[in-house]
């Protein structure tokens, strides 16, 4: 039987060990957590299937004075950690160029038209149907110039990628969210995506699922992956030294610093998030403040707000002035009570400079595979990856053209190898 070490137990790496499980492999899952407690937990809940585009860094000068002025709550900036970033933000910036985001996003939807149909099949063998609402989400617009900006803009899209909308009058969101206090502009209605009331309730049914299938989780500590004596892989865990033919690193945004130790330099743009919940309010669907760069999702917790990126050193304390800010706008649009925990929780989106996730072969160690980088839409696309991964270790026929996801485009050589 073929067997593999997964690395992390986010929504890729357990997603990545039930396709290689269905193909008869025997799986090992590694993590230093339970399943799905880290990025994957605290994220908006949104399978988005309307992200046919990846998301891009704005380039116009005036997004780029309300960030580097503080005015945006998309972004918060520490400066001292600038140089940290900047080498990858150029990348990201330059990537973002409309005629090269307009290539890079013809991949990134091939991914994408199939998130939903992946979840799907994954969810047919879980007791997660419950948590899922498939009636879409909205985004909300203040101003009328900004409102009809975004329906030209959503326009687009389904024209192009076949994604369906809805433009709600100030009048119908009303009717589709009572509890609004204010309608502002409207809001644009994404049909199409599924949205999750406990994240962190389906990774468990997830990796649940994995075990039923036969799959293995154990608690361990990724950095200790080294080649095995005999061939193949080993990793250290608390049920002893667990070996396998491969390896697949799905650490999320902690990839980079494994893959260091084997003398792959790969640059990734960390954006820090953060929600917190709060209690008492009565939001049908997830909504965007496009406006105020956050998030409002109805969970089972309470409603979550999720906020935008921050950069910042990977330690640093947490600075949640985004999702000050946050609150204080969804205040204004809807009454709710006291937050629920007393720290928010944090978690980091691990982005690529071109905004594609690395699904694929490690150029220069036979048996070691890479699925991570999923930036924005990592809950989306984790079954997504997860199936092309596990095709192409299968040596089958993969379902989309993994050429956009090739390894080799971030794996530079770092300068002391292991
Ligand atoms: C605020 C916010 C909102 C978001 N909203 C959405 C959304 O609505 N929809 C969407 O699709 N995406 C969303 N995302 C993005 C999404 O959450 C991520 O892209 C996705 O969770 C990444 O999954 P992953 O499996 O790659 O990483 P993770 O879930 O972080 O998994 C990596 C795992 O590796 C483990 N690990 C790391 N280092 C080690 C080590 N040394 N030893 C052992 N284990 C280790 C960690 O414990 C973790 O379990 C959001 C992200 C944030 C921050």
């Amino acid at each position: 039987m073929r067997s593999a070490i997964v690395l992390g137990a986010g929504m890729a790496g357990v997603c990545a060990a039930l396709h290689l499980r269905r193909r008869q492999w025997d799986v090992v899952v590694v993590d230093r957590l339970e399943p799905g407690r880290a990025t994957s937990y605290g994220n908006a809940g949104i399978i988005q299937s309307e992200a046919a585009e990846p998301f891009a860094m704005p380039r116009d000068l005036a997004s780029l004075l309300a960030i580097a002025t503080g005015r945006s709550n998309d972004v918060h900036f520490h400066w001292a950690s600038l140089p940290r970033h900047a080498p990858a933000l150029l990348r990201y910036w330059w990537n973002s160029a409309p005629a090269r985001h307009r290539v890079l996003a013809q991949g990134y939807a091939s991914l994408i038209s199939n998130a939903i149909a992946t979840h799907e099949e994954l969810m047919r063998g879980t007791n997660a149907a419950g948590l899922v609402r498939r009636e879409g989400y909205r985004v909300f617009h203040r101003g009328a110039a900004d409102m009809a900006q975004a329906i030209a803009e959503a326009e687009r899209v389904r024209a192009t990628y076949g994604v369906p909308f809805k433009a709600l009058d100030p009048r119908a969101l009303a009717v589709a969210e009572p509890a609004l206090k204010d309608a502002g502009a409207g809001a644009i209605h994404w049909l199409a995506p599924w949205t999750v009331s406990n994240p962190g309730a389906l990774m468990a049914a997830y990796a649940d699922l994995l075990a039923r299938e036969g799959g293995r989780f154990v608690h361990g500590a990724a950095d200790s992956l080294t080649p095995a004596a005999a061939g193949g892989w080993r990793v250290e865990t608390a049920d002893g030294p667990v070996e396998a033919e491969h390896a697949v690193v799905a650490l999320g945004p902690w990839s980079p610093e494994l893959l260091r130790r084997f003398g792959y330099a790969v640059p990734m743009v960390r954006k820090r998030g953060y929600h917190r919940h709060y209690a008492g309010a009565a939001l049908d669907l997830p909504l965007m403040d496009a406006d105020n760069g956050y998030v409002m999702a109805p969970m089972a917790d309470g409603l979550r707000i999720t906020t935008g990126a921050e950069l910042t050193a990977p330690d640093a304390p947490l600075t949640p002035v985004q999702l000050t800010r946050a609150e204080a706008a969804a205040r204004g649009l809807l009454d709710f009570g006291a937050g629920v925990e007393a720290e928010p929780w944090t978690g980091v989106r691990p982005c690529m400079p071109d905004m594609l996730p690395l699904v694929g072969r490690a150029p220069r160690h036979p048996g070691l595979w890479l699925d991570f980088g999923h930036g924005h839409q990592g809950f989306t696309l984790g079954p997504a990856t997860g199936l092309l991964l596990a095709q192409m270790m299968a040596g089958e026929r993969p379902y989309v053209d993994p050429a956009p996801f090739r390894p080799e485009r971030w794996c530079g050589a770092a300068r002391a190898a292991a």
